[in-house]
């Protein structure tokens, strides 16, 4: 029965997640709130207009308000997880505009990890527990897509032209980082290890790690190889956790050549990525993974089998409500309805 509802659903599924207000920031104006929850956890209401009668209502597969912590977050997505021992591709990435809360809700901090290391966690755990009847081997990467050149971040060889990767996809060996580094991995604190030096390897060529940050696609990828003690059947799964460059709209104003050269990259892959799932969702023949970068690092984990899970970040303050509307849009697109 749980197979078939997901055929029913589909491969993809979205969840928007709602941050907390600031202190400082404000939720509302004279005309009401930016943000409101209509009854249940799957629907949110964002302003669309100046009266308060303007709100635009969307549902998705959850809807995470700002009081749900990381546990509960963590908690819808954590049989995800288990497919991936069974041999599924699964990706899970964070959308949404700088500041809405991708990275906490993908990495976390340390005293409350986000989804990556809870994931990593359940992965060992499970991978542990089968141990009796399985072998289960564990590796990571870590890589980062800017201005659609692919770079590997568990390796100090910089951001020029020259250390970008190719991607290669071939059927039935599924789609490859060229040149890639893959370490093994066998518990959590490995894993933390490897983040730690993808980040620094990331902030020595960034002069402004936030900044820099919001602008590049990050992914951590987890292979696992599972082979059956008894047969020695061999099943392949991977995981790619994705935290996305914000999705913010350039302004208008303070465009240089860099940053108008970054904000085109940004939108050409958001938008290939939305095209690819909405592609998949309609069956369509011609998938566009071609169009950008992470569309083409990610094109054996999006379609046939695997299995997709998109946050849609988003922030709580009235500033940010015709951004939160765009993210909405984008997300409401992707799960097809
Ligand atoms: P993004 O990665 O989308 O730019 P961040 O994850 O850095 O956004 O979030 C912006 C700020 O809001 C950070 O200070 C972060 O700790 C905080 N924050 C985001 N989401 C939550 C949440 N669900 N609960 C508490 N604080 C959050
Ligand atoms: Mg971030």
């Amino acid at each position: 029965l749980h197979n078939e509802i997901v055929d029913i659903k589909g491969n993809i599924r979205v969840f928007c997640r709602v941050r907390p207000l600031m202190s400082s920031e404000s939720g509302g104006d004279e005309d009401g709130e930016a943000i409101r929850f209509p009854l249940g956890d799957e629907s949110i209401a964002v302003r669309c207009g100046v009266a308060m009668m303007d709100m635009k209502q969307f549902t998705f597969d959850r809807t995470f308000k700002p009081e749900e912590d990381q546990p509960a977050v963590f908690s819808e997505c954590s049989s995800l997880i288990t497919s991936v021992l069974d041999g599924y591709n699964v990706t899970i990435f964070a959308y949404g505009q700088t500041g809405s809360g991708k990275t906490h809700t993908m990495s976390g901090s340390a005293s409350n990890p986000g989804v990556n290391l809870r994931a990593l966690g359940k992965l060992f755990q499970i991978a542990q527990k089968r141990s009796g009847d399985y072998d289960t081997s564990i590796s990571a990467s870590i890589l980062e897509i800017y201005n659609e050149g692919v770079y590997d971040l568990l390796n100090s060889s910089g951001h020029d032209k020259s250390s970008a990767m190719e991607v290669r996809h071939a059927s039935g060996e599924g789609t490859q980082v060229l040149g890639l580094t893959i370490s093994e991995v066998t518990n959590v604190a490995e894993v933390d290890k490897l983040v730690a030096l993808g980040n620094s390897n990331r902030s020595t060529y960034a002069t402004n790690m936030n900044e820099h940050s919001s602008r590049s696609h990050s992914m951590l990828s987890v292979y696992v190889t599972s082979t059956n003690r008894q047969t020695g059947e061999v099943s392949k799964g991977k995981l790619h956790l994705v935290d996305l460059a914000g999705s913010e709209r350039l302004s208008r104003t303070g465009a240089d050549g860099d940053r108008l050269k970054e904000a085109q990259a940004i939108n050409k892959s958001l938008s290939s990525l939305g095209d690819v799932i909405s592609a998949l969702a309609v069956r369509s023949q011609h998938i566009p993974y071609r169009n950008s970068k992470l569309t083409q690092v990610l094109q054996d984990s999006l379609g046939g089998s695997a299995k997709v899970l998109m946050f849609v970040n988003c922030s709580p303050t009235i500033q940010s409500s015709s951004e939160t509307l765009c993210s909405l849009n984008f997300a409401a697109r992707v799960r097809g309805v």
